[in-house]
């Protein structure tokens, strides 16, 4: 590896995980393993970063540090779902926007690794990011190389050829736990089973959801259709269960008919942001 630091931006999934794995596996160095924390992840995500950080320090790399937004209204906010709620308005991912992730995502680790080379007294191009998308994901890495960036950034699983199995494998062989998908828990880019998954595993968070959106749709400022962006999640829940009513195969059907009634698949690249 050429000289510089290294620093892993921590998605908190499985391909951060792997990447992890990889890193240890091939003998690499690793300073720096930051995860920017929305404060609004699932329980599952907050497990998983701990169980993560006690094997990186089993293994010699620094532990995940948990960034956070530094504005002083992040401060008091604590949260994205506060932000959203104090302001009766959605994450920008529901309108089609990505400040969200700009906000709370990437800005805390832009900060980081601005402090982290005057630390050391280093240009910033002296460091290199580890970006978390994997060999499946071209149009992603293409984006991100495309990006301007005061640090160097790599992709290490495009590199190394692992797509989503080789990660999974990766994480086993390992002998870590597989994470769950790291994102909001309202994100608007989740997947219909995911909002069932929501209300099946953490009920709280899927009423703090249906609040967020209860009072952005009330308010006279917005114009969103709902959390999901082209739906509204409450609205959908409600069909749902309507539809429940008429039997297991007819549910079934109606989440394949939902999932796939040609709205696009929104694009939630945080867990790799930088
Ligand atoms: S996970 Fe979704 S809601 Fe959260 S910051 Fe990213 S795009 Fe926004």
């Amino acid at each position: 590896m050429t000289a510089g630091y290294f620093i892993l931006a921590n998605g908190g999934g499985t391909n951060s995980t792997a990447m992890l794995v990889g890193l240890h596996e091939r003998g690499m160095r690793l300073d720096g393993n930051v995860f920017a924390d929305t404060g609004d992840e699932k329980p599952e995500t907050y497990a998983h970063l701990a169980h993560v950080s006690d094997w990186c320090e089993s293994v010699g790399f620094p532990r995940v540090e948990v960034l956070r937004g530094r504005t002083p209204q992040q401060i008091k906010d604590a949260s994205l779902s506060a932000e959203c709620l104090r302001l009766e308005t959605l994450p920008s991912k529901a309108f089609g926007f990505s400040s969200c992730s700009m906000k709370w995502k990437v800005a805390p680790q832009r900060l980081y690794f601005g402090q982290f080379a005057e630390r050391l007294g280093v240009a910033q191009s002296e460091l290199t990011v580890f970006v978390g998308f994997d060999a499946d994901e071209q149009s992603r890495i293409e984006r991100g190389r495309a990006a301007q960036n005061p640090t160097q950034q790599r992709y290490l699983l495009d590199e190394w050829g692992w797509g989503r199995e080789e990660c999974i494998a990766a994480i086993a062989r390992a002998g870590l736990t597989q994470p769950g998908k790291s994102a909001c828990f309202f994100c608007p880019s989740s997947k219909k089973h995911e909002i069932l998954a929501l209300r099946r595993d953490h009920p709280e968070l899927l009423a703090r959801a249906l609040e967020m959106e209860r009072l952005a749709l009330a308010s006279d400022k917005n114009r969103a259709v709902g959390l999901g962006r082209s739906f509204n999640w409450a609205a959908w829940l409600n069909e749902y269960d309507a539809a429940a009513v008429q039997g297991q195969a007819f549910l079934d059907a109606q989440l394949d008919l939902f999932s796939n009634a040609g709205i696009p698949e929104l694009d939630c690249a945080c867990g790799a942001a930088a």
